[in-house]
Protein backbone atom coordinates (compact mmCIF):
# COMPACT_ATOMS: atom_id res chain seq x y z
CA UNK A 1 0.00 0.00 0.00
CA UNK A 2 2.52 1.93 0.99
CA UNK A 3 4.49 1.26 -1.97
CA UNK A 4 1.99 1.82 -4.45
CA UNK A 5 1.13 5.39 -3.00
CA UNK A 6 4.67 6.46 -3.17
CA UNK A 7 4.61 5.16 -6.76
CA UNK A 8 1.60 7.18 -7.20
CA UNK A 9 2.94 10.35 -5.62
CA UNK A 10 6.44 9.30 -7.65
CA UNK A 11 4.23 9.22 -10.94
CA UNK A 12 2.33 12.26 -10.08
CA UNK A 13 5.62 13.99 -9.34
CA UNK A 14 6.95 12.55 -12.62
CA UNK A 15 3.64 13.55 -14.27
CA UNK A 16 4.09 17.04 -12.98
CA UNK A 17 7.41 17.15 -14.03
CA UNK A 18 6.53 15.99 -17.69
CA UNK A 19 4.00 18.35 -17.22
CA UNK A 20 6.20 21.48 -16.61
CA UNK A 21 8.57 20.24 -18.92
CA UNK A 22 5.77 20.45 -21.44
CA UNK A 23 5.09 24.09 -20.73
CA UNK A 24 8.66 24.76 -20.27
CA UNK A 25 9.24 23.61 -24.19
CA UNK A 26 5.78 25.30 -25.60
CA UNK A 27 7.93 28.28 -24.06
CA UNK A 28 11.10 27.74 -25.50
CA UNK A 29 9.38 26.55 -28.88
CA UNK A 30 7.57 30.40 -28.25
CA UNK A 31 10.44 32.03 -28.02
CA UNK A 32 12.78 30.27 -30.74
CA UNK A 33 10.23 30.92 -33.20
CA UNK A 34 10.27 34.80 -32.19
CA UNK A 35 13.59 35.27 -32.17
CA UNK A 36 13.96 33.31 -35.78
CA UNK A 37 11.43 35.58 -37.09
CA UNK A 38 13.24 38.78 -35.71
CA UNK A 39 16.48 37.00 -36.73
CA UNK A 40 15.27 35.23 -40.14
CA UNK A 41 12.37 36.39 -41.54
CA UNK A 42 13.36 39.76 -43.29
CA UNK A 43 14.87 39.28 -46.68
CA UNK A 44 17.59 42.47 -45.77
CA UNK A 45 17.33 44.48 -48.78
CA UNK A 46 20.04 46.79 -49.39
CA UNK A 47 18.94 49.70 -52.95
CA UNK A 48 20.86 52.57 -53.64
CA UNK A 49 18.57 54.49 -54.98
CA UNK A 50 14.74 55.32 -53.67
CA UNK A 51 12.73 54.27 -56.43
CA UNK A 52 14.83 51.09 -56.32
CA UNK A 53 13.89 50.45 -52.40
CA UNK A 54 10.28 51.94 -53.03
CA UNK A 55 9.99 48.79 -55.60
CA UNK A 56 11.40 45.96 -53.30
CA UNK A 57 9.28 46.85 -51.01
CA UNK A 58 5.95 46.80 -53.43
CA UNK A 59 7.00 43.40 -53.89
CA UNK A 60 9.08 42.38 -51.02
CA UNK A 61 5.87 43.90 -48.34
CA UNK A 62 7.25 42.77 -44.80
CA UNK A 63 8.77 39.82 -45.85
CA UNK A 64 11.80 42.11 -46.52
CA UNK A 65 13.32 44.90 -44.79
CA UNK A 66 14.79 48.03 -47.05
CA UNK A 67 17.87 50.47 -46.76
CA UNK A 68 18.26 53.06 -49.47
CA UNK A 69 21.89 54.57 -49.36
CA UNK A 70 20.97 57.38 -51.92
CA UNK A 71 19.73 59.96 -49.81
CA UNK A 72 16.11 62.04 -52.00
CA UNK A 73 18.11 65.27 -51.94
CA UNK A 74 21.89 64.00 -53.42
CA UNK A 75 22.31 63.72 -57.02
CA UNK A 76 22.42 60.15 -57.69
CA UNK A 77 25.63 60.89 -60.20
CA UNK A 78 28.19 62.04 -57.24
CA UNK A 79 27.72 60.10 -53.92
CA UNK A 80 30.44 59.14 -51.29
CA UNK A 81 31.40 55.88 -50.67
CA UNK A 82 30.75 56.75 -46.72
CA UNK A 83 31.58 54.31 -43.93
CA UNK A 84 27.53 54.31 -43.16
CA UNK A 85 26.45 53.02 -46.16
CA UNK A 86 29.81 49.99 -46.36
CA UNK A 87 28.03 49.57 -42.80
CA UNK A 88 24.41 48.96 -44.28
CA UNK A 89 26.22 46.76 -47.23
CA UNK A 90 27.83 44.11 -45.21
CA UNK A 91 24.28 43.05 -43.50
CA UNK A 92 22.65 42.63 -46.90
CA UNK A 93 21.02 39.14 -48.51
CA UNK A 94 20.69 41.25 -51.64
CA UNK A 95 21.93 44.55 -52.91
CA UNK A 96 19.43 46.52 -55.56
CA UNK A 97 21.04 49.16 -57.89
CA UNK A 98 20.22 51.07 -61.02
CA UNK A 99 23.47 49.74 -62.69
CA UNK A 100 24.19 51.21 -66.42
CA UNK A 101 27.16 52.72 -64.69
CA UNK A 102 25.31 55.15 -62.98
CA UNK A 103 26.63 54.65 -59.44
CA UNK A 104 30.64 53.19 -60.61
CA UNK A 105 31.75 56.40 -58.70
CA UNK A 106 30.74 54.42 -55.57
CA UNK A 107 29.41 51.19 -55.33
CA UNK A 108 32.16 48.92 -56.36
CA UNK A 109 33.96 50.34 -53.18
CA UNK A 110 31.05 49.32 -51.00
CA UNK A 111 30.93 46.09 -52.61
CA UNK A 112 34.34 45.32 -52.44
CA UNK A 113 34.92 47.07 -48.72
CA UNK A 114 31.86 45.49 -47.24
CA UNK A 115 33.56 42.13 -47.99
CA UNK A 116 29.77 40.60 -48.03
CA UNK A 117 29.94 37.39 -49.66
CA UNK A 118 26.08 37.83 -50.91
CA UNK A 119 26.31 40.79 -53.08
CA UNK A 120 29.69 40.20 -54.39
CA UNK A 121 29.43 40.73 -58.79
CA UNK A 122 27.78 37.45 -60.07
CA UNK A 123 26.28 36.56 -56.87
CA UNK A 124 22.00 36.09 -56.67
CA UNK A 125 22.53 39.21 -54.31
CA UNK A 126 24.12 41.75 -56.57
CA UNK A 127 20.96 43.00 -58.45
CA UNK A 128 21.62 44.99 -61.31
CA UNK A 129 17.92 46.31 -62.19
CA UNK A 130 19.00 47.73 -65.53
CA UNK A 131 19.75 43.92 -66.47
CA UNK A 132 16.05 44.63 -67.49
CA UNK A 133 16.41 47.40 -69.91
CA UNK A 134 17.32 48.24 -73.44
CA UNK A 135 19.32 51.54 -72.95
CA UNK A 136 18.73 54.58 -75.03
CA UNK A 137 21.26 57.51 -75.80
CA UNK A 138 24.17 54.83 -75.91
CA UNK A 139 27.30 56.86 -77.27
CA UNK A 140 29.19 55.34 -79.66
CA UNK A 141 32.77 56.63 -77.73
CA UNK A 142 32.90 57.79 -73.97
CA UNK A 143 35.86 59.04 -72.44
CA UNK A 144 34.89 58.86 -68.86
CA UNK A 145 37.89 61.22 -67.70
CA UNK A 146 35.72 63.97 -69.42
CA UNK A 147 33.09 63.26 -67.20
CA UNK A 148 30.20 61.86 -69.05
CA UNK A 149 28.16 60.34 -66.39
CA UNK A 150 25.74 58.40 -68.69
CA UNK A 151 28.82 56.03 -70.38
CA UNK A 152 26.61 53.42 -70.82
CA UNK A 153 23.51 54.95 -72.18
CA UNK A 154 20.75 56.90 -70.60
CA UNK A 155 20.57 55.22 -66.84
CA UNK A 156 17.21 56.89 -66.39
CA UNK A 157 15.05 54.18 -67.12
CA UNK A 158 12.72 54.37 -63.85
CA UNK A 159 10.93 57.22 -66.01
CA UNK A 160 9.50 54.28 -67.60
CA UNK A 161 6.47 52.77 -66.94
CA UNK A 162 7.63 49.86 -69.04
CA UNK A 163 10.50 49.20 -68.19
CA UNK A 164 9.66 49.29 -64.56
CA UNK A 165 7.36 46.53 -64.81
CA UNK A 166 10.29 44.44 -65.99
CA UNK A 167 12.58 45.56 -63.24
CA UNK A 168 9.53 44.36 -60.58
CA UNK A 169 8.83 41.03 -62.13
CA UNK A 170 12.68 40.13 -61.85
CA UNK A 171 12.59 41.65 -58.70
CA UNK A 172 9.70 39.14 -57.79
CA UNK A 173 11.96 36.65 -59.42
CA UNK A 174 14.88 36.85 -57.52
CA UNK A 175 13.41 37.45 -54.18
CA UNK A 176 11.71 33.98 -54.16
CA UNK A 177 15.16 32.21 -55.36
CA UNK A 178 16.58 33.75 -52.06
CA UNK A 179 13.66 32.93 -49.94
CA UNK A 180 11.54 30.28 -51.32
CA UNK A 181 9.59 29.48 -48.71
CA UNK A 182 7.98 32.87 -49.90
CA UNK A 183 8.08 32.66 -53.78
CA UNK A 184 4.08 32.53 -53.92
CA UNK A 185 4.26 35.68 -51.72
CA UNK A 186 6.26 37.79 -54.02
CA UNK A 187 4.63 36.30 -57.16
CA UNK A 188 1.19 37.63 -55.41
CA UNK A 189 2.41 41.20 -54.62
CA UNK A 190 4.02 41.87 -58.17
CA UNK A 191 0.45 40.44 -59.72
CA UNK A 192 -0.81 43.07 -57.71
CA UNK A 193 1.86 45.88 -58.17
CA UNK A 194 0.65 44.70 -62.52
CA UNK A 195 -2.53 44.97 -61.54
CA UNK A 196 -2.36 48.97 -59.98
CA UNK A 197 0.32 49.42 -62.76
CA UNK A 198 -2.03 48.51 -65.53
CA UNK A 199 -4.75 51.28 -64.24
CA UNK A 200 -2.19 54.07 -63.36
CA UNK A 201 -0.38 53.70 -67.00
CA UNK A 202 -4.02 53.70 -68.93
CA UNK A 203 -4.46 57.16 -66.33
CA UNK A 204 -1.12 58.25 -67.53
CA UNK A 205 -1.41 57.44 -71.16
CA UNK A 206 -4.82 59.62 -71.46
CA UNK A 207 -2.46 62.87 -70.32
CA UNK A 208 -2.23 65.27 -72.55
CA UNK A 209 1.65 64.70 -73.01
CA UNK A 210 1.89 63.63 -77.00
CA UNK A 211 3.20 66.80 -78.94
CA UNK A 212 4.84 68.28 -76.48
CA UNK A 213 8.41 70.04 -76.27
CA UNK A 214 10.98 70.79 -73.31
CA UNK A 215 14.23 71.38 -72.42
CA UNK A 216 15.63 69.90 -69.63
CA UNK A 217 18.70 70.65 -67.50
CA UNK A 218 19.94 66.98 -67.00
CA UNK A 219 18.77 64.32 -69.47
CA UNK A 220 16.40 62.46 -66.96
CA UNK A 221 13.64 62.58 -69.48
CA UNK A 222 14.30 60.75 -72.46
CA UNK A 223 12.37 57.65 -71.46
CA UNK A 224 9.40 59.22 -70.74
CA UNK A 225 9.42 61.19 -73.77
CA UNK A 226 9.45 57.75 -75.96
CA UNK A 227 7.08 56.05 -73.67
CA UNK A 228 4.78 59.41 -73.93
CA UNK A 229 5.30 60.85 -77.37
CA UNK A 230 6.99 64.15 -76.27
CA UNK A 231 10.01 65.57 -77.65
CA UNK A 232 13.00 66.67 -75.21
CA UNK A 233 14.37 69.42 -77.90
CA UNK A 234 17.64 69.82 -75.68
CA UNK A 235 19.60 69.55 -72.70
CA UNK A 236 20.94 72.71 -70.99
CA UNK A 237 23.41 70.47 -69.44
CA UNK A 238 25.04 69.32 -73.45
CA UNK A 239 27.00 66.29 -72.20
CA UNK A 240 25.36 64.76 -68.75
CA UNK A 241 27.31 65.58 -66.22
CA UNK A 242 29.11 68.60 -67.59
CA UNK A 243 28.81 71.85 -66.61
CA UNK A 244 27.77 73.85 -70.19
CA UNK A 245 30.22 75.90 -71.44
CA UNK A 246 29.05 79.67 -72.44
CA UNK A 247 29.37 78.14 -76.21
CA UNK A 248 26.85 75.22 -75.09
CA UNK A 249 24.39 78.25 -72.89
CA UNK A 250 24.32 80.24 -76.25
CA UNK A 251 23.39 77.46 -78.52
CA UNK A 252 20.71 76.03 -75.74
CA UNK A 253 19.15 79.68 -75.85
CA UNK A 254 19.18 79.40 -79.79
CA UNK A 255 17.36 76.18 -79.72
CA UNK A 256 14.71 77.44 -77.46
CA UNK A 257 13.78 80.34 -79.59
CA UNK A 258 13.73 78.39 -82.05
CA UNK A 259 11.87 75.73 -80.93
CA UNK A 260 9.86 77.24 -78.55
CA UNK A 261 8.94 74.25 -75.88
CA UNK A 262 6.19 74.31 -72.87
CA UNK A 263 8.73 74.48 -70.06
CA UNK A 264 12.22 73.96 -69.04
CA UNK A 265 12.68 70.83 -66.39
CA UNK A 266 14.82 70.79 -63.44
CA UNK A 267 14.94 69.07 -60.50
CA UNK A 268 16.45 69.70 -57.17
CA UNK A 269 20.27 69.59 -57.73
CA UNK A 270 20.42 71.24 -61.22
CA UNK A 271 22.34 74.41 -60.68
CA UNK A 272 19.94 77.54 -60.66
CA UNK A 273 22.23 79.96 -62.14
CA UNK A 274 22.70 78.23 -65.44
CA UNK A 275 19.04 77.82 -65.34
CA UNK A 276 18.11 81.25 -64.32
CA UNK A 277 20.25 82.52 -67.09
CA UNK A 278 18.50 80.62 -69.44
CA UNK A 279 15.51 81.21 -68.05
CA UNK A 280 16.40 84.86 -67.59
CA UNK A 281 17.49 84.66 -71.30
CA UNK A 282 14.60 83.01 -73.32
CA UNK A 283 11.29 83.87 -71.18
CA UNK A 284 10.79 80.03 -70.61
CA UNK A 285 8.77 78.80 -67.06
CA UNK A 286 11.07 76.45 -65.20
CA UNK A 287 9.06 73.43 -63.89
CA UNK A 288 10.75 71.15 -60.58
CA UNK A 289 9.92 67.90 -61.79
CA UNK A 290 10.91 65.24 -58.88
CA UNK A 291 14.12 63.43 -60.22
CA UNK A 292 13.22 60.29 -58.50
CA UNK A 293 10.99 59.40 -55.31
CA UNK A 294 10.33 61.37 -52.66
CA UNK A 295 12.47 64.28 -53.73
CA UNK A 296 9.26 66.23 -53.57
CA UNK A 297 6.39 66.25 -51.37
CA UNK A 298 3.96 63.56 -51.94
CA UNK A 299 5.78 61.71 -53.86
CA UNK A 300 6.60 58.99 -51.93
CA UNK A 301 6.24 55.62 -53.53
CA UNK A 302 7.15 55.14 -57.54
CA UNK A 303 3.30 55.37 -58.63
CA UNK A 304 2.40 58.77 -56.64
CA UNK A 305 6.08 59.96 -58.13
CA UNK A 306 5.05 59.41 -61.81
CA UNK A 307 1.50 60.49 -61.10
CA UNK A 308 3.30 64.07 -60.61
CA UNK A 309 5.61 63.71 -63.15
CA UNK A 310 2.84 63.30 -65.66
CA UNK A 311 0.81 66.25 -64.52
CA UNK A 312 3.57 68.52 -64.18
CA UNK A 313 4.35 68.14 -67.65
CA UNK A 314 0.91 67.77 -68.56
CA UNK A 315 0.00 70.99 -67.09
CA UNK A 316 2.90 73.12 -68.26
ZN1 LIG B 1 22.00 61.17 -65.46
Amino acid sequence: MYKRNEEKKRGGLINKGVKMNGKLLKFFIAGFFILSAGVFAEIKVVATLPWIGDIAKQIGKEKVSVTVLVKTSQDPHYVEAKPSLIIAARKADILMYNGLDLEIGYLPVIIESSKNPNIQPGKIGNFDCSQFVTPIEKPSSVDRSMGDVHPLGNPHYYFSPSNILKVAQGMAETLGKIDPSNESYYKKNYQEFYEKWQEKTKKWKSANLAGKKFVAYHSLFSYLAKEFNFQIVGCIEAKPGIPPSSAEMQKIIETINRTKPNAILVNVYSPKRAVDFVAGKTGVKTILVPHDVGSVAGTDDWFSFMDRVISLLSEA
